[in-house]
């Protein structure tokens, strides 16, 4: 039976990022039998078996190493390829996130293994991947010739679904990887973006506004829907040039990539590179005065209005 080791990424608050449940999903392969060993390493490990089990993991490995492991990633990508070989890992996978992106590179470069970063969807039994290139214009399916296949996964690309196999609870167990070295680079401070806020690319719903919203205080009208929602607030970039914004809200090409449940864009015209961030998002709506703008064209539904009638409108009827 093929093995898949998942590392887990933990929220603000200790809890579990939802994310990490489509990667579960995936790393139990085409007939969901794959057995599924999570990786965690912050120590939260026994409070996690009975969020875990249903998506299939059988095991959580609770991995430590001498030295500050937190801040380290090289230390980190040491310990997790360690973790891999000692438990003779097919696949192993994780999400497309900051630290993930940072983390993965490392442990592929250092097993001397291909890797396949920031993935729409994995086949572990295949070892393929599904890719977006040129600003999500096409999707590329890549094979990975290896002995272990390595992989991102880009945030709610992939739905999560609960195994029908699973037991109520995973068994935890112990690895002190036997590495020491901490590498270059160093983690010396962590500044959060809004404090409280969903995640940009966590969420599930993004609400975004344009060079339209006019004004940053304009924002607070998007943030008061998003609120309802369960969404998060995004910009386009000519709304963060024009200072409304800060970059860290950017969705596009070169901002943000998002590939939310629903994604609301309040006027915004709809440029193919605000599209490079966004086009997997699995329901667009469009909002916007001119009802011949091109986000009309990509939308799975659009509302031809004014967003400063049509935003407080939705917000109390969500009421
Ligand atoms: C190399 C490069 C990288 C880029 N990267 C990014 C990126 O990462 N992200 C990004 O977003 N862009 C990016 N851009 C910029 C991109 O080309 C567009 O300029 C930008 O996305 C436009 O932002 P916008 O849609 O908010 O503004 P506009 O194109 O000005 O559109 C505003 C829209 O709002 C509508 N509108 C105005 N008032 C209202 C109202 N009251 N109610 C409803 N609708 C209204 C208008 O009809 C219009 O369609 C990049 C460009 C380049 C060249």
């Amino acid at each position: 039976m093929a093995r898949t080791g998942v590392l887990i990424e933990m929220a603000d608050g200790g809890k579990i990022k939802e994310t990490n449940y489509g990667v579960l999903t995936a790393a139990r392969g085409k007939t969901g039998n794959n057995e599924v060993y999570a990786l965690i390493m912050d120590g939260s490990a026994d409070a996690l078996a009975t969020d875990l089990a249903p998506y299939g993991v059988q095991n959580i490995v609770a991995v430590t190493a001498a030295g500050d492991l937190q801040n380290s990633p090289d230390l980190q990508a040491a310990a997790l390829a360690a973790a891999a070989k000692e438990y003779g890992f097919n696949s192993l996978l994780g999400l497309s996130s900051a630290s993930g992106r940072d983390i993965f590179a490392r442990i592929a470069a250092s097993l001397d293994e291909p890797m396949a970063s920031d993935c729409i969807s994995v086949d572990v039994d295949e070892r393929t991947a599904v890719k977006s290139h040129f600003s999500g214009k096409t999707f590329a399916t890549i094979q990975l010739e290896c002995t272990m296949m390595i992989a991102t996964i880009r945030p709610n690309a992939i739905e999560p679904v609960k195994s029908s196999e699973s037991a109520t609870s995973a068994q935890v167990l112990s690895f002190t990887a036997q590495v020491s070295d901490p590498g270059k680079v160093k983690r010396v401070e962590v500044k959060k973006g809004g404090s409280g806020k969903i995640e940009l690319t966590e969420a599930p719903i993004i609400i975004t506004g344009g060079r339209a919203i006019k004004a940053a205080e304009n924002y607070k009208m998007l943030e008061e829907c998003a609120a309802i929602l369960g969404a998060a607030v995004g910009a386009s970039r000519a709304a963060v040039d024009a200072g409304y914004a800060p970059h860290s809200m950017q969705v596009g090409q070169t901002g943000k990539t998002v590939s939310p449940k629903v994604y609301i864009a309040c006027g915004v015209s709809g440029a193919v590179q605000h599209f490079a961030g966004m086009k997997t998002s699995k329901i667009i709506v469009g909002i916007n005065m001119d009802k011949d703008a091109p986000i009309f064209s990509k939308c799975d539904y659009g509302i031809v209005g004014d967003i400063f009638e049509v935003i407080p409108a939705l917000t109390k009827a969500l009421k």
